[in-house]
């Protein structure tokens, strides 16, 4: 059986993907499966695509294994596509409700409040072929925190189903940005097998 790494310490998507890359044939292993761990890359690229190939290329070369890694993040138009690849530090302290709280002091008194959130793979294989995918999600940015689900940005998105941050996992994981780009990222790996 073929191994793929999942170059993330996030539980939640190494599951998504452990559940797409499994019933493929794919045996999935994690960092933490590797003795020490593998080498956490500066994600110091300019777009979603850059960080993700940044994190899968590092992964592929240090296991020798087909390596996959994802970025993600929210898009906000009245602020020219910010917080984007900064949304988990947007507010510097890592923490979510800071990052909220700001955003929502950035779009005080701005009607347009149109975002997207954005979820990019990335595929690596050791003989240097690779290949990436993204994910999108519309919605806009709410006045206020509604429910207290999800993680992130989700209290403050709203969408044609409902704020992701009030929906439960299996209604997120129907329409999310990160379930449109493992969807794509399934069909495109099949030409790569
Ligand atoms: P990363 O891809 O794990 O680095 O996520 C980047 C940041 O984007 C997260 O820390 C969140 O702030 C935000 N983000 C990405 N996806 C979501 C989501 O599905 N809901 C809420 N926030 C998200």
């Amino acid at each position: 059986m073929d191994k793929f790494i999942v170059a993330s310490h996030n539980k939640k998507k190494l599951a998504e993907l452990t559940r797409i890359l499994k019933p493929m044939g794919f045996d999935v292993i994690c960092p933490s499966d590797i003795e020490g761990g593998i080498p956490e890359e500066e994600e110091n690229g300019s777009t979603f695509e850059e960080n993700a190939l940044i994190k899968a290329r590092s992964a592929c070369k240090f296991t020798g294994l087909p390596a996959v890694a994802d970025d993600s993040g929210l898009c906000v138009d009245a602020l020219n596509g910010a917080p984007g690849i900064y949304s988990a530090r947007f507010a510097g302290t890592g923490k979510d409700s800071d990052n909220n709280a700001l955003l929502l002091a950035k779009l005080q008194g701005v009607t347009n409040r149109s975002a997207s959130f954005v979820s990019c793979i990335a595929c690596v294989f050791p003989d240097g072929r690779e290949f990436t995918v993204k994910g999108e999600c519309k919605g806009e940015i709410a006045g206020a925190l509604i429910g207290d689900g999800g993680f992130g940005y989700d209290p403050l998105f709203l969408t044609e189903w409902g704020c992701f941050g009030t929906m439960t996992a299996e209604q997120k994981d129907k329409v999310s940005h990160r379930a449109r780009a493992i969807e794509k990222f399934k069909e495109k790996l099949v030409e790569f097998i």
